[in-house]
């Protein structure tokens, strides 16, 4: 028996990776690029990429007025690095006119962490689960400033923020589907 259908938005960056860790765990996970791909999933993530390029492609494929349709009524939606731009509702320095499909109630500042430092690894807490989590960090994004809707779950040693939650919405900075991390893609799978 499988478990329930997920979506990984396909459009562009490492879904392909995402996809093996949501197998791994049971799930019937799916590529999705079409609108109808979308409406047949329960949940979806939204892997690490190129934020610029996955806004230009959502629009472009139809796909970024239904998935915030879908968002707001209540997908559960988990987003990496780039996943987790698309998700912010507010970006400090997007690219031209950059947009966001949005749903988590954050402000976002791409590559956030400069040049000297565009890839770290740092071992991390993070609330609701046992155990840190070894965080790869690849040109990531920050989240500057935590809205009241959404609650910060956990931080670098010098406090920013790097991984949200707000109901059935969790953002990562970094990228658990390549270091054998499979607990926040357990997590969406638990809100389906
Ligand atoms: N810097 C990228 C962006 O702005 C994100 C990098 C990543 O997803 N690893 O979209």
């Amino acid at each position: 028996m499988t478990g329930p259908r997920v979506g990984v938005l396909a459009l562009q960056g490492d879904f392909r990776e995402h996809l093996a860790v949501l197998t791994g765990l049971g799930a019937d996970a799916v590529p999705v690029r079409r609108e109808r791909e979308l409406d047949q999933v329960a949940g979806l993530v939204i892997p690490g990429g190129e934020s610029t390029v996955m806004d230009k492609l959502s629009r472009t494929f139809g796909l970024a007025a239904p998935l915030r349709e879908r968002i707001d009524a209540g997908m559960p939606v988990y987003g990496t690095c780039a996943g987790l731009i698309m998700l912010a509702d507010r970006i400090t320095d997007g690219l031209g006119d950059q947009r966001t499909i949005g749903g988590l109630d954050v402000t976002v500042r791409r590559n956030a962490f400069g040049n000297q430092n565009d890839s770290f690894e740092a071992d991390l807490d993070v609330t609701g689960l046992d155990g840190p989590v070894h965080a790869v960090f690849i040109r990531a994004p920050v989240v500057e400033q935590v809205g009241p809707a959404a609650e910060a779950i956990a931080t670098v040693p010098d406090g920013r923020v790097v991984a949200v939650r707000q109901g059935g919405l969790l953002g990562t900075s970094f990228h658990p589907e390549i270091t054998g991390e499979t607990r926040f893609h357990r997590m969406l799978l638990d809100l389906l």
